[in-house]
């Protein structure tokens, strides 16, 4: 089942301000090489960690390994910042990611390059009408993916991320729980599949996932036909179905080293093949196809909100101390309890 709630980019555009995000600016290599070493500085200065998600423009995902952050996946990102000795985390991502940082890290000062890095799937499940759908069906119980804001945690009883969704969504439905899911349908879909649990789906989606074609996925295997699919799970069922292996960023990243095939076909944001290609330095990969017949382009597997992490902004943040993430303490408070679930539940698991 998936509700009615207009979740699809173009119907989004139509509700949400600002959606699409400006253009990022390119940078000379001399100005590029001043701000990294500017960058190092202010790193030290602020006493600062830089915490990045794979899907960043790799120049900040270097930065982040060099000066002995992370690059990691969302939940991982949070984790680092968390355990690490550093007052301030400069969190390299999209703004759930911020968030996120800060409710597990709340004595910490959290600082983004940009406060307008958004995801659709955040964007898709606003609180003011996803209180009122779980409040609709009481007795199910609220899972939620992480890329949501503190405030649809708050009302969720539980959160987790694409690496562990199909344990958790298994142990509730052996535990005899009917579920609502939100926000991705495509992720949820396939949650659904691998478990058999009832679950009322939420209609979002997102806009980089959602864009991978089956039929040029087809082709480009014709081309390649040693070549193995390593396809996230927000992708639509019909590309998740020709995979040999799904999972999450850091999952992929795995089946990457483990997998025989030399040449690997990727679904998921091309930030990703940064660290992919560290990983298996031999092998060759290949974008996944987002362009359908008749397509200008072959791939534009690139999230816009994540390239807004850029270095300039990246110095800005630093310099100047802006872009905090600030929360309520009470929302804080009740956000951290489905997400202290999903951190002891990997634990046990
Ligand atoms: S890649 Fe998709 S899920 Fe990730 S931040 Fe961008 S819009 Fe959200």
């Amino acid at each position: 089942m998936i509700s009615d709630f207009p979740t699809s980019p173009s119907a989004l555009a139509r509700y949400v301000d600002g959606y699409w995000p400006a253009a990022p600016v390119l940078l000379k290599e001399s100005e590029r090489l001043v701000l990294r070493e500017r960058i190092r500085a202010l790193l030290v200065r602020e006493k600062a960690v830089l915490v990045a998600h794979y899907y960043v423009d790799p120049e900040i995902q270097s930065l982040a390994q060099e000066t002995h952050g992370c690059v990691a996946d969302s939940l991982e990102m949070a984790r680092f910042g968390r355990d690490h000795g550093a007052n301030t985390l400069i969190v390299a991502g999209v703004r759930f990611m911020g968030e996120t940082a800060k409710i597990l890290s709340p004595g910490k000062r959290v600082l983004m390059p940009t406060l307008q890095a958004e995801c659709s799937l955040d964007l898709s499940c606003p609180i003011d009408a996803f209180a009122p759908f779980c409040d609709a069906h009481p007795d199910r119980t609220v899972v939620v993916y992480a890329n949501t804001s503190a405030a649809v945690k708050a009302r969720a009883d539980w959160v987790v991320t694409s690496s562990i969704a199909v344990p958790v969504v298994d142990y509730l439905d052996g535990e005899g729980h009917k579920l609502i899911w939100a926000p991705d349908r495509f992720l949820g879909d396939y949650v659904q599949r691998q478990t058999g649990a009832d679950m009322l789906l939420w209609g979002g989606a997102c806009v980089v996932h959602e864009e991978f074609k089956s039929q040029a996925l087809r082709d480009l295997k014709q081309l390649h036909p040693d070549a193995a699919v390593l396809v996230h799970p927000e992708s639509p069922a019909d590309v998740i179905a020709l995979a040999d292996a799904v999972g999450s960023t850091a999952q992929l990243i795995r089946a990457a080293q483990t997998l025989a095939q030399m040449t690997l076909i990727v679904a998921t944001d091309q930030g990703i093949f940064y660290k992919m290609q560290q990983a298996v330095p031999n092998k060759t990969l290949i974008a996944a196809p987002t362009g359908g017949q008749g397509a200008t382009c072959r791939s534009c597997a690139s999230c816009p909100w994540m390239g807004m992490n850029s270095l300039v902004k990246l110095a800005q943040c630093l310099e100047q101390g802006c872009n905090e993430i600030i929360l309520d303490g009470d929302l804080s408070t009740r956000a951290m309890k489905p997400l202290q679930r999903m951190l002891d539940f990997t634990r046990a698991s």
